[in-house]
């Protein structure tokens, strides 16, 4: 039996956060544009000559929608070869983007250069908005419709300067994008939801007795609230918990109810509904291949998770040496799920639980920033760049956190990682940014 690898590794990203490139001409005021998007001024106009701006990505949010907006304005004015390294960049820009704003000086009109681009544009099957920067004024803004020349359809005239047309843009930017996602987050948050799961006999219902406790205040306290009748409010921690499908705990008439089967599904089904999930082991007894089934259904479903080893009062000296081992060998896959040792019998250490939740949940939650996120990976891939296969290394351009609830990024990429260097990269992620109780997943986007 094996676990699911540490992180969860897919190709295909799911419910990314898009990806808008902007790219043209140099001095068209591609900087001045992102600027705009993103809210900011003088923030990336650089005056520098020569300073490498290639690629770089900033969050944007405009009408609650969020995207990534990725400048392109790396290459040397004065390059031999002008349109050639235009035509390059603004491939490139185009293969990781799913939309392309195209952006042309509107007091210039449509030069060689932006034609040569055009070519380019225009073969692909991206979404392309043509942007006539530096529409200040009317007459210039009536001007621009002769770019219609360029075959890209209508222009939006803009002056990224001064803002003007900038949130028609925007709006059409919005209608360019993949549809949004579903919304999953639930609007009014009520108590976290917890699952209580583990084979049986590690000690669920005990751990449920002791903490219902207090249940009956916590009821009382949030009157009115629906809680499905399957459910347990308890206080953990001074904080207020529902505990998902604990009817079958609480009842527990006779142990010989359901088969393993069903009970596998109720664990299931449990898992689904929460958001965290206690994996109780029973501590005084060898890890199990069912205690493996259900801690790879809990990783794989990604939820937060705390491992809780039951039953610690029967731990004496040998057999905490023999559980350290098997933990070793056992859960090497998941170094990150957060550990409690508890005794739901003593009440020993049931006070770690609460902390462990919160601090799983709040990994379970984070978002990088963009801008941090790709500081980090540019470092990191500048110390221990992909090895060179058959002369060639792929290269990663830039990465995204296309989500949260478990986080996931999105790394895009001139062509398909090696998988250990997807690892190596996994793994440095989460030695920076922590994640501690959380499954993250990392998938690649080579461009294509
Ligand atoms: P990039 O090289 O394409 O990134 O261009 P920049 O954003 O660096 O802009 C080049 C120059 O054009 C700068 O001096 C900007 O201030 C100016 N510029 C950018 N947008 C506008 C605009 O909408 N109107 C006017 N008049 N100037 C602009
Ligand atoms: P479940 O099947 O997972 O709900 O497990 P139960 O809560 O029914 O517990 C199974 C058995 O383990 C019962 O006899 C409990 O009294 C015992 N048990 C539960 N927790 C502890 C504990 O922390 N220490 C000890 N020594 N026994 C426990």
């Amino acid at each position: 039996m094996t676990l699911p690898s540490e992180i969860a590794v897919s190709t295909e990203p799911t419910g990314y956060i898009p990806v808008v490139a902007v790219v043209g001409r140099p001095n068209v005021g591609k900087s001045t544009l992102v600027n705009r998007i993103i809210g900011r001024r003088q923030a990336v106009v650089e005056d520098t000559p020569g300073v490498t701006r290639d690629r770089v990505p900033y969050d944007a949010n405009w009408s609650g929608r969020q995207f990534t907006v990725v400048d392109t304005g790396g290459w040397e004015p004065d390059a031999r070869d002008r349109a050639a390294a235009i035509a390059a960049q603004a491939e490139s820009a185009v293969a990781t983007a799913d939309v392309v704003l195209f952006v042309v000086d509107a007091t210039v009109g449509a030069t060689d250069v932006d034609e040569a681009a055009v070519k380019m544009l225009r073969r692909s099957a991206k979404p392309v908005l043509l942007v006539a920067n530096k529409a200040d004024n009317n007459n210039i803004e009536l001007e621009s419709a002769t770019l219609w020349s360029l075959g890209l359809g209508q222009p939006h005239p803009v002056s990224a300067l001064h803002g003007r047309g900038s949130g028609d843009l925007l709006d059409a930017v919005l209608d360019a994008l993949p549809s949004p996602p579903p919304i999953t987050e639930p609007t009014e948050r009520g108590p976290r939801r917890v699952a209580l799961v583990g084979r049986p006999n590690v000690g669920k219902s005990s751990l449920l007795n002791r903490l219902a406790r207090e249940e009956r205040a916590v009821v009382d306290a949030v009157a009115g609230t629906t809680v499905d009748p399957v459910d347990s409010l308890v206080q953990i921690g001074g904080e207020t918990w529902q505990l998902v499908d604990t009817a079958g705990l609480r009842k527990r008439v006779g142990k010989a109810s359901g088969t393993e089967y069903y009970a596998s599904l109720r664990t299931a089904a449990a898992i689904e509904a929460a958001e965290v999930a206690v994996v109780l082991f029973d501590a005084s007894e060898p890890i199990s291949e069912q205690d493996q089934r259900i801690i790879g259904m809990v990783v794989e479903s990604g939820r937060a998770v705390v491992i809780a080893f039951n039953k610690w009062d029967l731990v004496d000296d040998d057999r905490r040496y023999l559980l350290s081992k098997e933990v070793d060998r056992e859960l090497r896959r998941i170094p990150w799920a957060l550990r409690v040792n508890i005794s739901a019998q003593t009440g020993r250490a049931v006070d770690k639980l609460a902390p462990a939740l919160r601090t799983a949940l709040d990994s379970w939650e984070t978002r990088v920033p963009t801008g941090q996120l790709n500081q980090w990976l540019t470092a990191l891939v500048q110390e221990t760049p992909h090895p060179v296969r058959g002369g060639r290394a792929p290269r990663i351009l830039f990465a995204t956190q296309a989500g949260t609830r478990p986080p996931r990024f999105v790394l895009f990429t001139t062509a398909p990682l090696d998988a250990g260097y997807q690892r190596f990269v996994e793994r440095k992620l989460r030695e920076e940014f922590g994640f501690e109780g959380s499954p993250v997943e990392v998938s690649v986007k080579p461009r294509k």
